[in-house]
């Protein structure tokens, strides 16, 4: 029997907002000890109410309106009750029957050019609750991260391989870090993801019981729990026995899911409307505000690179891959004034590189885009050689200076001048006579070994087509 594997993603994204959603205190508490960043709001102590961040607000209304979601008018807060150590209040303020936005679709690449539109169910806001954690026999709690905004974002049953269930989670993370919005860190718990599961055979329309998968908070998480959930679910069904609809706990470390309790209902959580906080009406005005505010989106840009510099869909994916990037991308390409194709390759090989190195994005490089353009500028013009080209990228950066002073500076012109490169020629064939009766009894191949011997006297500035010209004319001619 052949199956259909059948996903649909429940994702948090923790907001970057300066204060939590409902209280002064400071939202990001990933630096501070344990406790430091609490009041009374965020603890749930009674006699206080909460006040809902704007920010946060506008936070989600970017995601919603990147995903083409429906912003609701008017939205409302409601109390999910339960009863856990990290959670002061007894209950967790998120939206629940009429949330924020509803619908819209996030569309990811796959190879091939082909792409998954995956719908998106709906968006709310909520609070996140603390943290708790085992040391030494105690349980400990950290409230800190009590009340820090979250977005919910639920997909439709639309994805269909534990792959697309990764790219999913790539792309949302692209696009919240591309807003700016949410750092993204799934290391941090920036984006926390829930996997639901289920088969089916293959061709069916209807859908079988799932499970769903807590916890799978790194892609490569996505990947194997989702894997090994389908494993699991086809020996059931091949053994004969019915999926129940539990709720599963992936262990990152071991590589394993455990039940942790067969499903709660809706009704465990007795929701009820806030009393606390106002309907959040979000009128038109402030709706067009927002919108006119969003960035070119990923994919806009991608597609945009592709008709307006010729670049490949792959170069494009990669120069997109963050704003910063497909920033200083433009910004190289109207600085230089040459060849795309130029800034491309460099960018794809030695830009991305040093990037990599630094662990930085490319606003933090110090070769700025007019520094890059002005290496390739020094290159078309034969001032430098490419392995200087390649120092040079390296150094401007390390040393927050100007390529052309560099150059300047340290005589890193490449050597031109036939008459200087011509006795460097001439020694180099002087002092290796066994390698020059092998290159005229027909090992034509060893001219690149001269070249090098003759590139290691200059110290790597000789114009290496000059050399090689030069050496030919020297060895064909007394052959
Ligand atoms: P529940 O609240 O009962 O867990 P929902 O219908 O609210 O289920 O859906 C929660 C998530 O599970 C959504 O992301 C949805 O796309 C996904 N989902 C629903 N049904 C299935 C199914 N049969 N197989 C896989 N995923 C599913
Ligand atoms: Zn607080
Ligand atoms: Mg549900």
């Amino acid at each position: 029997m052949e199956y259909e594997i059948i996903i649909g993603l429940e994702t948090h994204i923790q907001l970057n907002t300066t204060t939590k959603i409902f209280c002064a205190c400071k939202a990001d508490s990933w630096n501070d000890p344990p406790n430091t960043n609490v009041c009374p709001v965020c603890m749930g102590l009674p006699g206080v109410l909460p006040v809902l961040n704007q920010q946060a607000v506008e936070k989600a209304l970017q995601l919603a309106l990147a995903v083409g979601a429906e912003v609701q008018p008017v939205s409302y807060f409601a109390r999910k009750n339960y009863f856990y150590p990290d959670l002061p209040k007894g209950y967790q303020i998120s939206q629940y029957d009429q949330p924020l936005a509803l619908g819209g679709a996030l569309t990811i690449p796959l190879g091939d050019g082909a792409t998954r539109t995956v719908r998106i169910t709906k968006l709310h806001i909520e609070e996140d609750a603390g943290k708790t954690k085992r040391e030494g026999g105690v349980r400990l709690i950290d409230f800190n991260r009590c009340g820090v905004p979250l977005i919910e974002m639920v997909t439709e049953p639309d994805l269909r391989s534990p792959d697309e269930a990764a790219q999913y989670l790539i792309r949302l993370r692209q696009l919240i870090r591309w807003l700016g919005i949410s750092e993204g860190d799934m290391e941090k718990g920036h984006l926390r993801c829930d996997a639901n599961v289920s088969i089916r055979p293959k061709g069916a329309d209807y859908f079988n019981p799932k499970t769903e998968i807590k916890n799978v908070n790194s892609i490569e998480a996505v990947r194997e729990a989702i894997a090994k959930e389908v494993e699991r679910q086809i020996r059931e069904v091949e053994a004969g026995r019915t999926i129940e609809p539990w709720t599963l706990e992936w262990d990152e470390h071991a590589g394993v899911l455990r039940k942790m309790r067969s499903k709660e209902t809706e009704a465990d959580y007795r929701y009820f409307r806030e009393p606390d906080l106002l309907p959040l009406e979000v009128d038109a005005a402030w709706l067009e505000r927002v919108r006119a505010a969003l960035p070119e989106l990923p994919l806009a840009r991608r597609a945009r690179f592709q008709t307006q510099y010729g670049l490949s869909p792959y170069e494009a994916d990669i120069l997109t891959g963050d704003r910063a990037l497909a920033d200083y991308f433009e910004a190289a390409v109207a600085a230089y004034a040459g060849p795309v194709k130029a800034v491309v390759n460099w960018m794809l090989n030695e830009v991305l590189r040093l990037l990599n190195e630094e662990g930085l994005t490319a606003d933090g490089l110090r070769l700025t885009p007019a520094r890059l353009a002005a290496i390739l500028r020094l290159l078309d013009a034969g001032t430098i050689n490419r392995p200087t080209a390649k120092q040079l990228l390296r150094r401007a950066h390390a040393e927050d200076r100007d390529p052309a002073a560099i150059v300047e500076a340290e005589g890193l012109a490449q050597v031109s001048d036939t008459d200087a490169l011509r006795r460097v020629c001439e020694e180099v064939v002087a002092e290796n006579p066994a390698e020059v009766a092998k290159y005229r009894s027909g090992k034509t191949g060893l001219i690149g070994w001269f070249v090098g011997q003759v590139m290691r006297k200059t110290r790597g500035k000789a114009n290496p087509q000059e050399v090689r010209r030069l050496l030919q004319e020297l060895l064909d001619a007394s052959a």
